[in-house]
């Protein structure tokens, strides 16, 4: 069961409660609701000393999905989980938009003007503004989790496989063998440089296998410069053939081949930019981030027998990963990035021409869009109590979308509002993550 935070009333984190707990505390009245999304309380008095268990926040970047983990590591018990799904697409829309909209005005009832272009510098290390986003919304919630409980290190997948283990000369023989950790290290190597394709018909999306492009059975080493990646009916269809037999009709894909097992293994090392940024900014928290390979994750996961979901990768990462890990019941709460609005001040047109009245205030009667409100309604035909995401319009009179729909046309004065809008959506899976069988 996902847990609930828990702070004290001077704000100071203690031990996340059963979702049972804090259900009495608040009913008690000893405890009020901190936050909505993630579920947490604050008690109403001081904890003096309180006996902490220290967490790990576990981090599993991905360009559109990142999972989130909170792991005891003491016990073995995953606390809470989240995945949390970027908005780097539309960053990149709006943006190439901005740009049509800016051309065609400056375009419009000009004469000649220089192009300028190269007056515009940038930082050193400064990232696209879509993956800036992807690394901002991580690092929000991690500070975010980190003012919610006691955390004492971060885990993040920083690599997909581990370039040092690869090069280690004294590793041979049967440890090639998948089901090992360096089974799956070199596994996720070969993948990422045959770019995920069958290397004999470039055949993407389907299972993949490790071939020896000089047979085993023909005296070809295991050497991971011998291995490509094969979908199975290429594979067997190669079966024990040399690949210059295999491929005579085809030289140019021969020739590829051995020229892509020649390259040195640290030429794919595809430094992933962003993944390397998250890392420096998870560093300047200030706590000690261990970092992990792709490998030793999946490694990690498949000899648990989880299934491949973001949050399990992320609870699944670096050595620090418990023997046993507890996810039973675990709901991982569902965080769409949505951001906070445009600084665009009016609508256009499909030639960058305004077609509306300017935008209103941002606030209306100390509500914004995005803000989470309850409004009860006592009469008329709208009677009723709605739980959901405002959107205000000036006249004070407002839409609410809930959990079973839009409501529209309902009076400021009705609502109250339960939680401020800070960028992002949540939605919290009601039934277990997992399949009874894991
Ligand atoms: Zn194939």
């Amino acid at each position: 069961m996902s847990k609930v935070f828990v702070l004290d009333t001077n704000k100071r984190p203690l031990n996340p409660v059963h979702a049972g707990r804090a259900r009495l505390l608040l009913k008690q009245g000893k405890a009020a609701i901190h936050r909505r999304y993630p579920f947490s309380i604050i008690l109403k008095r001081a904890v003096e000393q309180p006996d902490l268990h220290p967490l790990r926040v576990k981090v599993d970047p991905g360009s559109q999905t990142t999972g989130l983990a909170v792991v005891n590591d003491a016990s073995g018990e995953v606390v809470w989980a989240a995945e949390l799904t970027h908005r780097g697409k539309q960053v990149k829309r709006a943006l190439e938009s901005r740009r049509v909209i800016r051309r065609s005005r400056r375009q419009r009832k000009t004469r000649y003007r220089k192009p300028r272009f190269d007056n515009r510098g940038k930082k050193k290390g400064t990232l696209p503004p879509s993956l800036e986003s992807r690394i901002s919304n991580v690092v929000t919630w991690v500070r975010r989790l980190l003012r919610l409980c006691e955390v004492s290190a971060i885990s993040q997948e920083l690599v997909k496989f581990d370039l040092q283990q690869l090069e280690q000369p004294d590793i041979s023989g049967v440890q090639y063998q998948l089901g090992t950790l360096f089974g799956y290290e070199v596994r996720e190597y070969v993948l990422l440089k045959g770019q995920h394709r069958c290397a004999y018909c470039d055949a993407s999306s389907v299972p993949l296998e490790l071939d020896h492009v000089h047979p085993r059975a023909k005296h070809g080493s295991n050497r991971v410069g011998n291995l490509v990646a094969a979908c199975t009916p290429c594979n067997q269809r190669k079966s024990n053939q040399d690949v210059t037999e295999f491929l005579k009709d085809d030289p140019a894909r021969l020739a590829r081949i051995l020229a892509h097992m020649k390259a040195p293994l640290k030429d794919v090392a595809a430094v992933n930019a962003t993944r390397w940024a998250l890392n420096a900014r998870l560093k300047a928290l200030g706590l000690p981030v261990e970092c992990g390979s792709g490998g030793l994750t999946k490694y990690n996961r498949m000899r648990r027998g989880l299934p491949k979901t973001h949050w399990l990768d992320a609870a699944c990462i670096g050595r620090s990963t418990p023997e046993r890990l507890n996810v039973k019941g675990v709901m991982p709460l569902q965080i769409m990035a949505t951001g906070h609005g445009k600084r665009q001040m009016c609508n256009v047109d499909r030639f960058g021409f305004p077609c509306s009245k300017p935008k209103g205030a941002k606030r209306v009667q100390g509500f914004q869009t995005g803000d989470l409100v309850r409004a009860v309604v006592t009469s008329g035909t709208k009677a009723g109590i709605y739980v959901g995401k405002v959107s205000v319009r000036t006249r004070g009179i407002f839409n609410i979308a809930t959990a079973h729909g839009r409501v529209t046309d309902i009076h400021h004065r009705f609502c109250t509002l339960i939680g401020r809008s800070d960028g992002y959506t949540y939605q919290q899976r009601r039934e277990a993550a997992l399949p009874p069988s894991a």
